[in-house]
């Protein structure tokens, strides 16, 4: 049975359009439950009801012309109530409809299961035979099996047509929606450019090479264009991006260098191959040691070596690489954005991306918030190689794509980014104000750096710290781990951008999503496994050699202060105490007299929840990683589309968590701090500032937006605002309520999630 499901999954996979889609599904059913008739009926907005859409065993006139309103017959009750019907004979039952036109009179049995897609009911599946008998219970789960799994390939087929403004029976609509998740916010209207990867390495086939000498110089010369291209890109974006992602470049043109993946081909072709197969060889090596591992970031390196050896390959078939035209507003998208293709776009003509896979903490939509780019991610069911020169809407708030947008629609869109564009221009002002309530309550903020750093372009000189270095970066960008003369390098530019400000550093924190390519870690559930401070606890030595780099890195500034993350005891803070004071005394012994810097802990854990005055008691700092905890506190993958809809900082456990470790290390009168997305979202800002925490520290796009909130409320309407808060049970109404304050206080609507009133 289960390979007599596949097969059919698979046939449905490679049709070509949703009719044929629909075809094969009700033709193998047929076959495969020796049923007399199988037919599919499809929703459809336009006649407000279900289209039969495909049968065999029913007249086959009334395909495509019949159809049942939503409340109407046994299919609609299937729909409604979203449950199968099995019954000996239907047209006993009350609800049966008879459709004259097709021919079902005759049938008695009936086995109808409804055809659901993210909650919403696409349609019905059924089966149908002469005799008088209930359908199996075998038959049932068959069948039910089946719907499930082809759900999302009519959902996909369905959209396929949907870009091209037309429904499942063929009709004209408007403002077809397709969902995916916040990358980044902000709204834009464009035309849609689709990048790809243009050669093939996957076709590429093998051949011997003519003359291997001259196959060799030919590679060598394909090679050194990419190269040369990668430093022409490098220097394009210079002022656009941080330092860190700027790198990722040199990452690219040192993965080519002959001794590492150009040598490899190499040593292929004098064994004959001709270079292109050579050079899909070698890549296909390297592809499938990267995707094997069910880790993000390195299936994100994946699409990296892919990307680079697709150019080379250009190269090699002597194709220029093509370049598309991209107008004054283009909205790039692709199965898997690259920060290479987004380089490649002129800024002022890029207004947005969507990218089909990846999710919101990916290293291109991180990429596109330091860029301040309107990004949709993981818009799954938008069907690329149709969306081309389409006229789409994005909307990077709520992470959605419309096409065929309406009158109305484009409409509304232009005068949001009217308004976007004037408010964001109008926030620079705010730079030289401090930030504090109309009731003069200060607030501290504080800057994230390291994923988001900026510390290349100007910013707010109010902000009074960094709040989360995250240290990862260099340690991923790198190809083994860096040495403490390199990390010293990269903390002091750190350091003395903002010194005399104090500078967060937290140490480093891999495993769960982010792994480095030199060490990885293969574990069924990583982010309950070998993450952050487990990690380099286990691993002192490259802990400590982190801690010398710190500390000689903050000799004579001295704003330096070490955070630890993932921390879930006391015991982990004590040892890795122990190893901070072995680092220091190392360099005190070795002649450097460096100050003994601040420690904290990160609370991003329920365990940490619980145990705050404890933890407290131990360091000189408390800050919390919001973004863990939510996903920890609500079991909820922070990276995952199919359940961003369940992650919310604004639920009452995750707020009532955070109002307990205010309260708890203000006991032990030390210092709390946030460091977590929360931080930047306007509404958690005021609720965060009303708990009672020291500092907010966010990213860099975020720092003008929130001072603009906390300059528009009072410090004791924030206060009242918890009070209400912390008494809901739900948090959708939390965040109703948490908007209707911003409003009543007159904050702008680019500013609030709900933008409707
Ligand atoms: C957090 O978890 O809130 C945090 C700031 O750390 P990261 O996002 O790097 O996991
Ligand atoms: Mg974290």
């Amino acid at each position: 049975m289960l390979g007599e499901l596949r097969i059919i999954v698979q046939k449905v996979n490679s049709a070509s359009d949703l009719q044929s889609a629909l075809n094969i599904i009700v033709s193998c059913v047929r076959e495969s439950l020796h049923t007399k008739v199988c037919s599919v009926y499809l929703y459809d907005s336009d006649v407000d009801g279900y289209m039969l859409m495909a049968s065999e065993g029913l007249n086959e006139k009334a395909v495509r012309q019949v159809s049942l309103r939503a409340d109407e017959g046994l299919v609609g009750l299937v729909a409604k109530n979203a449950e199968p019907i099995n019954l000996e004979d239907a047209s006993n039952h009350p609800s049966y409809y008879y459709l004259e036109e097709t021919g079902e009179e005759s049938f008695n049995a009936f086995l109808g299961v409804p055809i659901i897609h993210h909650r919403k009911v696409l349609g019905v599946l059924i089966v149908q035979n002469e005799e008088v008998r209930r359908f199996d219970e075998g038959e049932e789960a068959f069948l039910v099996t089946l719907s499930a799994q082809l759900a999302g390939v009519i959902a996909h087929a369905e959209a396929t047509g949907a870009i091209s403004g037309l429904s499942p029976s063929g009709h004209k609509v408007k403002d077809t929606i397709f969902q995916g998740i916040s990358g980044s916010s902000g709204v834009a209207i464009g035309k849609a450019v689709v990048v790809f990867p243009q050669a093939e390495l996957s076709q590429v086939p093998e051949r011997q090479a003519e003359d291997i000498e001259k196959e060799i110089e030919f590679f060598n010369n394909c090679l050194k264009a990419v190269q040369q291209d990668m430093k022409s890109l490098h220097a394009k974006i210079e002022h656009q991006i941080a330092e860190e992602e700027r790198q990722l470049f040199d990452v690219y043109a040192r993965m080519l260098d002959d001794d590492a993946l150009g040598n490899e081909v190499v040593e292929r072709i004098r064994l004959g191959s001709w270079a292109q197969g050579a050079l899909a060889y070698v890549a296909h090596e390297h592809l499938k040691v990267f995707e094997a591992i069910e880790d993000e970031y390195l299936r994100e390196r994946a699409v990296d070596v892919k990307d680079l050896c697709n150019r080379v390959l250009l190269y090699l078939q002597r194709k220029k690489p093509f370049i598309p035209e991209y107008s004054e507003n283009s909205i790039l998208v692709s199965g898997e954005l690259t920060p290479s293709m987004i380089a490649e776009v002129p800024r002022s003509k890029l207004k947005g991306l969507v990218s089909i896979n990846g999710a919101g903490n990916s290293h291109v939509a991180i990429l596109a918030r330091t860029m301040g780019i309107p990004t949709v991610m993981g818009a799954t069911d938008l069907p690329l190689s149709l969306v081309e020169g389409k006229k789409i809407v994005l909307d990077g708030n709520e992470g959605v794509v419309f096409s065929n947008p309406s009158e109305l629609l484009l409409k509304n869109y232009s005068e949001a980014i009217i308004e976007q564009d004037q408010f964001i221009a109008g926030l620079e002002r705010l730079k030289d104000y401090p930030c504090e309530t109309i009731d003069n309550h200060r607030v501290h903020l504080w800057m994230n750096t390291g994923l988001m750093s900026d510390i290349t372009t100007s910013f707010d000189q109010s902000v009074e710290g960094v709040g989360l270095f995250r240290t990862e970066v260099p340690f991923i960008l790198n190809e083994r781990f860096p040495s403490e003369k390199e990390q010293v390098q990269i903390y002091r530019k750190q350091l003395e951008s903002f010194a005399p400000r104090t500078v967060t550093m937290r140490t480093l924190d891999v495993g769960g999503d982010k792994d480095l390519p030199y060490f990885p870690i293969e574990e069924a559930n990583p982010f309950l496994g070998w993450r952050g401070i487990r990690v380099t606890l286990d691993h002192p030595e490259i802990f400590i050699l982190q801690i010398r780099a710190m500390l000689r890195a903050s000799y004579k500034l001295e704003n330096l202060q070490i955070m630890l993350p993932m921390i879930s005891n006391v015991g982990e803070v004590e040892a890795a105490i122990q190893l901070i004071k072995r680092g220091h005394h190392e360099l005190l012994q070795e002649g450097l007299s460096i100050k003994f810097p601040p420690v904290g802990v990160m609370i991003e854990l329920p365990a940490a929840v619980y145990q705050a005055r404890a933890l407290a008691k131990l360091v000189d700092f408390i800050s919390v990683g919001s973004n863990d905890l939510t996903q920890y506190l609500l079991g909820v993958d922070r990276n995952n589309p199919r359940v961003a809809g369940l992650y919310s900082a604004f639920h009452p456990a995750v707020l009532g968590s955070l109002n307990s470790i205010v309260k708890e290390v203000k006991l032990e009168g030390k210092p709390v701090s946030i460091c977590g997305e929360m931080a930047g979202d306007p509404g958690g800002a005021v609720l965060l500032m009303a708990m009672g925490f020291d500092i907010l520290s966010m990213n860099s796009a975020a720092l003008l937006k929130v001072k603009s909130v906390i300059r528009s409320v009072n410090y004791l309407g924030a206060k009242d605002l918890l009070d209400s808060v912390m008494k809901m049970d739900d948090m959708r109404a939390i965040r109703k309520e948490v908007d209707l304050m911003l409003y009543n206080s007159g904050v702008d609507r680019v500013l609030r999630s709900s933008r409707a009133n």
